[in-house]
């Protein structure tokens, strides 16, 4: 029998009225010949309600315990779901992640899956219910109950159709699904019909992700088409998908924007084996992520690395880098914050020439002066200052001819 996954995020399921509409949803597709699962969220605010509270009476919640709360969140939507099918008239049952046998490992707040136990929500299936799971969560081998991290009920969902060899995985969220840019800065970006997995973790990675990339790297695993749509409209969202020929055709997909960076600058370093490793190693274990770096030469045998971080990380890798440039005796540690960082992403670019140089008169005609360049196979960035973020989005966002 056809198997189909549905899950509705924070803002599907925030109020009764929306409840009722996401259960009209499950049933139409139940109706439609599919055995359904149904993936919530908690409540829209729910999640950070509960971290509030708990900030309140402790600063630092053991994280068990942390786990034991905000699980309650997507609790009472699954019941609520429930209750809203049985009020229409059809069978459904509410299921927490230990009871479908979501097995994670052991740490708390930020579990990773390792299996599923379709069993339970096969038995469902066959009584002709529709199964509703609550994300983000699961059970550690010995019962603790574990969460997935934050934003983690769509790898629920598509972890689930990947198990039970669903159809498709359908996630309702309040946007209509993914767009050239985003269109509250660009007015004419586009709605994308089809997108590959690996344009869509670039998307996540550079900030504009409307989901979890842990979502959609188990997705590519595992080969689930995943459309992203609207709960509150019937038009057609984005399919993320497996890369196929025609989408090399599009050169450019989207185009992103990244605000609330900082970029560090060591100059004067010696050009020798280890001095990177060095440097990152000092990075690394202040547990800075680390965004592009760029390492140059001079004719004077000294090297520079810049490199960013995110806007928040900025004390803490100041205090790094100090640390750095006493060890290597070097004078200058620049620090430039914030910056933006601009970026095209399409699987055409493996195929296609001049997309750099289109890039860059874009940025040219718009006066825009370009700090660094990096680039991947499938994406190229420009760092830029910060006021001109938005003109250099939609300078590029023309030049693709990505307006609508
Ligand atoms: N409720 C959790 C969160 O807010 C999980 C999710 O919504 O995906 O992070
Ligand atoms: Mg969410």
């Amino acid at each position: 029998m056809k198997l189909l996954v549905q899950k509705f995020g924070g803002t599907s399921v925030a109020n009764a009225e929306r409840i009722h509409r996401a259960a009209r949803r499950a049933i139409k597709a139940k109706n439609d010949g599919y055995s359904v699962v149904v993936v919530v969220s908690a409540m829209g605010g729910a999640t950070d309600d509960l971290l509030d509270l708990a900030g309140q009476i402790n600063s630092n919640p053991p994280r068990r315990e942390l786990d034991m709360l905000l699980t309650t969140g997507e609790q009472v939507s699954i019941a609520l779901m429930a209750m809203a099918i049985s009020a229409a008239g059809h069978e459904a049952i509410s299921l927490t992640g230990g009871q479908i046998g979501l097995i994670t490992d052991a740490v708390h707040t930020k579990a990773r899956i390792q299996k599923i136990d379709a069993e339970r929500i096969r038995k469902e299936h066959a009584a002709g219910k529709i199964v509703i799971v609550a994300g983000f969560q699961g059970i550690d081998e010995t019962g603790e109950i574990t969460t997935l991290g934050r934003g983690a009920s769509d790898t629920t969902a598509v972890a689930l159709a990947a198990v039970l060899g669903a159809e498709r995985c359908e996630i309702y969220t309040d946007v209509d699904g993914v767009y050239t840019t985003d269109p509250r800065i660009v007015h004419a970006a586009r709605k994308i019909d089809r997108i590959s997995y690996d344009e869509m973790l670039e998307f996540a990675s550079l900030g504009a992700g409307v989901m979890h990339s842990r979502a959609i790297e188990f997705g590519k695993k595992y080969n689930v088409d995943i459309h992203v749509r609207s709960s509150l409209t019937d038009t057609e969202g984005t399919l993320i998908t497996k890369e196929v020929k025609q989408m090399e055709n599009i050169v450019v997909s989207g185009v992103t924007l990244k605000t609330d960076m900082a970029q560090f600058l060591l100059q004067d370093l010696p050009d020798d084996p280890g001095v990177a490793a060095g440097v990152f190693a000092s990075v690394a274990e202040a547990k800075v992520a680390v965004d592009d770096i760029i390492q140059t030469v001079g004719d004077s045998a000294k090297a520079s690395i810049s490199f960013t971080v995110e806007k928040n990380d900025l004390a803490e890798c100041r205090l790094v880098c100090d640390k750095i440039a006493k060890q290597y005796n070097i004078k200058s540690v620049e620090c430039v914050s914030p910056v933006s960082k601009v970026s095209i992403v399409g699987v055409g670019m493996k195929s296609h020439t001049g997309v750099a140089l289109t890039m860059f008169k874009a940025l040219a005609n718009a006066k825009v002066n370009i700090n660094a360049i990096t680039t991947s196979e499938i994406k190229i960035s420009c760092l830029v200052n910060p006021e001109q973020g938005e003109q250099a989005l939609k300078a590029i966002h023309s030049a693709f001819e990505l307006d609508d």
